[in-house]
């Protein structure tokens, strides 16, 4: 069967990444969460104190890139492709909020998203490839046969990433992650280099009030033309 390339785009916590995983499930293709590369770079960075609460170290972190190595391994229990950093499986570091809070000023850097996106270019080079981020339309993949934007109310996204915590054991405010959900939607929309926005030939799904379920299927409808070659 024809394989096609799914680029999910979308502003933080609006689900992007809970409908990959379901479509590429579905579909037998590779998941690639590129929000993840950029976290794991933004560790990097934390550790070597090369970013902090009043400092960013930027020409030493570009001096420090090809130090980098990244990879994803298919971890069979939690059944996703899990980020390792230098050989080490940080999946799990990476969701913290120090990560979150320092992620949208590292993404900014044009030398980051450069070693990024051609990362990216290679793992969706044989297609079948669900990938979500934010300029996976626009610039990794601008010929994706499927384009998805994602938006749902703030306070919702906020929301449920506070429920998604409290559920992890993690007693984080309401306040601080609806802070940061709308500063990163700031920095993500109004950077220079390829900034969040809708590509011209995306399909714009509002979730605030639909449930996972409903849009996991809105989604595999869509893709199922496309695989057949019917652009809806
Ligand atoms: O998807 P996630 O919320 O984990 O992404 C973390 C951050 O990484 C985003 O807020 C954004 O700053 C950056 N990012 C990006 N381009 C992508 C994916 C993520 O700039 N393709």
């Amino acid at each position: 069967m024809k394989k096609i390339t799914i680029a999910i785009d979308g502003f933080s916590s609006t689900g992007k990444s809970t409908v990959a995983k379901q479509l590429a499930a579905y579909l037998g293709y590779v998941y690639v969460d590129s929000g993840a590369m950029y976290r794991a770079i933004t560790l990097f960075a934390l550790k070597r104190n090369l970013i902090g609460n009043d400092y960013l170290h930027r020409d030493e972190l570009i001096k420090q890139l090809h130090e980098i190595q990244l990879h994803f391994e298919f971890n069979p229990t939690t059944k996703t492709a899990e980020i390792h950093l230098n050989g080490t499986n940080v999946e799990t570091e990476i969701r913290s909020m120090q990560v979150s809070d320092k992620v949208s000023q590292i993404a900014e850097i044009p030398e980051v998203r450069k070693k990024l996106v051609e990362l990216q270019q290679h793992f969706g080079k044989n297609k079948g490839v669900v990938m979500d981020g934010r300029d996976i339309g626009t610039v990794v993949f601008p010929d994706a046969e499927l384009k998805i934007f994602m938006t749902a109310d703030a306070k919702e996204r906020a929301l449920r990433r506070y429920l998604e915590f409290k559920e992890q054991g993690k007693d984080i405010s309401f306040e601080s992650i609806y802070e940061n959900v709308m500063q990163r939607d700031h920095i993500d929309t109004t950077r220079a280099d390829s900034p969040l926005t809708k590509a011209h030939d995306a399909i714009e799904i509002d979730n605030t009030h639909t449930n996972r379920e409903d849009q996991f299927h809105i989604l595999l409808q869509l893709a199922k033309d496309r695989i057949a070659g019917r652009v809806s």
